[in-house]
């Protein structure tokens, strides 16, 4: 744009006439009666002639300069004729006088009138060559294709040939609905001659040669002096990407829930057959106890003491079977490959974002991609963080300004360091216990978040702790051990 402000200027000061100011304008009407005069002299040669020769310097001087100088040109020459000329009588030499006067101030006039409709022509050629670059950009980036009124293609932006996969002046004359599915010019003037076009299915689908797919959407903007064969100008929006990535978004969302379903099953299993480890081992030995105490009593004692080793066999199996249901739940086949946190926490952006939204929270990412391959199971070191986010979006919810910050930064040989913070309240009192299962400060809080969080990191061979943040809440710090370069 700037180039081409430039070029039209260039091309305004190169045809507009420069005006004289001043002194120089004063001199310029002098120099030209001068010559004038000269000429006058030469043209004696040949005949008689007064006030005729003194014409151009009127016409020069209006041309060149303003009303002053044109009028002292007006002036010197009335008083060189009047001066040198010998009229004669008195009224010849004012008639003559009085008329030039006339005729130099009309031809002044036309001049300057001249000059006017030469400076406007200039600007409006220079503001149309302005709003020519700015159409001829947006033609260049957008894609716009031009139908004629039976609905076929009459040109195609180089943004819209690049865009369905075709050749612009090949395209000419193919119907639009060739290029993209299910449309019909016709219906659609009918249902809007100007604005968005509606999809009879949602969205346009665009067809290219290679058989990819597009999303689109369609404007139209029927031209408002339409000619026989252009009739309608249709901007398409290529929605594919955006598409795409909310699918990307609802396809990971899906996941994260299966897995967190799993993991939290996991963790309960696991935390029960923790807890209901003791309570059942000492009844065994209970029962052990007893069952040799009973074998001591005879006949009867020994019936009662099969019966208690049957309970004590029922108490080893309600044992196994807790221990076998962890482990089915958490001996899943995992997937640990080299992972670049940087893309993972890419594809998890949609997610912060609607945590935020839900929320009324500030998410902000600050992520060092360099040296950021860590070994991962994706979707779970995503779980990880997804945890610890929305655990610090709730921290939050109730401060002024509620910010989250999910920092990144590599470590070197140490591998990669994710922190999470906020300016929430922080953590108080026995900061371990919040990692314990069923630890919740929350009405519907599980309690689960932060244990299997950490079973996760852990089983990546990381850490997490928790500190304060600068922030003023608390910081969570997954530090991941660095793995190989991916190729
Ligand atoms: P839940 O979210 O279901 O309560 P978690 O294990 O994820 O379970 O969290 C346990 C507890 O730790 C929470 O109830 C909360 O009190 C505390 N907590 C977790 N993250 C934060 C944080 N960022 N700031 C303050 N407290 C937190």
């Amino acid at each position: 744009m700037t180039g081409t402000r430039s070029a039209s200027e260039k091309l305004f000061s190169m045809a507009t006439v420069r005006t004289y100011r001043g002194w120089k304008a004063y001199l310029l009407a002098v120099l030209a009666v001068l010559a004038c005069f000269t000429l006058r002299a030469a043209l004696e040669l040949i005949g008689h002639f007064y006030y005729l020769p003194m014409v151009p310097a009127v016409v020069v001087t209006a041309m060149l300069a303003r009303r002053g100088p044109t009028l002292l040109a007006i002036a010197l020459c009335i008083a060189g004729n009047v001066a040198l000329v010998a009229r004669e009588g008195l009224v010849d030499t004012v008639v003559n006088a009085g008329l030039f006067l006339v005729v130099g101030c009309v031809i002044a006039e036309i001049c300057w009138a001249q000059r006017r409709m030469h400076r406007r022509s200039i600007e409006l050629t220079r503001t149309l060559a302005g709003r020519n670059a700015v159409l001829d950009t947006v033609l260049a980036t957008v894609p716009v294709v031009i139908l004629d009124r039976e609905g076929r293609v009459r040109r195609l932006t180089p943004a819209a040939a690049g865009l369905f996969g075709v050749d612009g002046p090949r395209a000419a004359g193919r119907p639009f609905a060739d290029l993209v599915h299910g449309f019909d010019l016709a219906r659609q003037g009918e249902q809007a001659s100007n604005g968005p076009l509606e999809a009879p299915t949602g969205h346009w689908i665009g067809r290219r040669p290679d058989g990819r797919p597009l999303v689109l959407s369609l404007q139209m903007g029927v031209m408002p002096e339409a000619s026989e064969e252009d009739y309608a100008a249709v901007c398409v929006t290529d929605l594919t990407e955006a598409e795409t990535a909310t699918e990307r978004a609802r396809d990971l969302d899906l996941q994260l829930h299966q897995v967190w379903r799993l993991n939290s099953l996991g963790e309960m299993a696991a935390t029960l057959a923790h807890e209901l480890n003791q309570p059942l081992s000492a009844a065994t030995t209970y029962l052990q106890a007893s069952q040799r105490d009973i074998e001591r009593a005879g006949l009867i004692g020994q019936s009662a003491a099969r019966t208690l080793e049957l309970a004590k066999g029922q108490i080893l199996r309600a044992g196994a079977i807790i221990r076998r249901m962890r482990e089915m739940l958490t001996s899943g086949k995992r997937t640990v490959v080299d992972e670049r946190i940087s893309s993972m926490i890419d594809d998890l952006r949609p997610a912060f974002a609607l945590i935020g939204r839900e929320r009324g929270v500030e998410i902000r990412t600050v992520i060092a991609n360099n040296d950021d391959f860590v070994r991962a199971e994706r979707i779970q070191f995503q779980q990880a963080l997804i945890n610890l986010v929305r655990n610090a979006a709730d921290a939050v919810t109730a401060r002024a300004n509620p910010v989250v910050v999910i920092r990144g930064e590599a470590l070197g040989e140490e591998g990669y360091r994710v922190t999470v913070e906020d300016n929430g309240p922080g953590i108080s009192g026995d900061i371990e216990s919040i990692f314990r299962p069923m630890t919740t400060t929350k009405s519907s809080g599980m309690g689960l978040g932060l244990s299997v969080t950490r079973t996760i990191v852990e089983n990546h061979g990381g850490t997490l702790t928790v500190g304060r943040s600068d922030l003023g809440g608390a910081a969570f710090t997954v530090d991941m051990p660095r793995g190989g370069e991916a190729p």
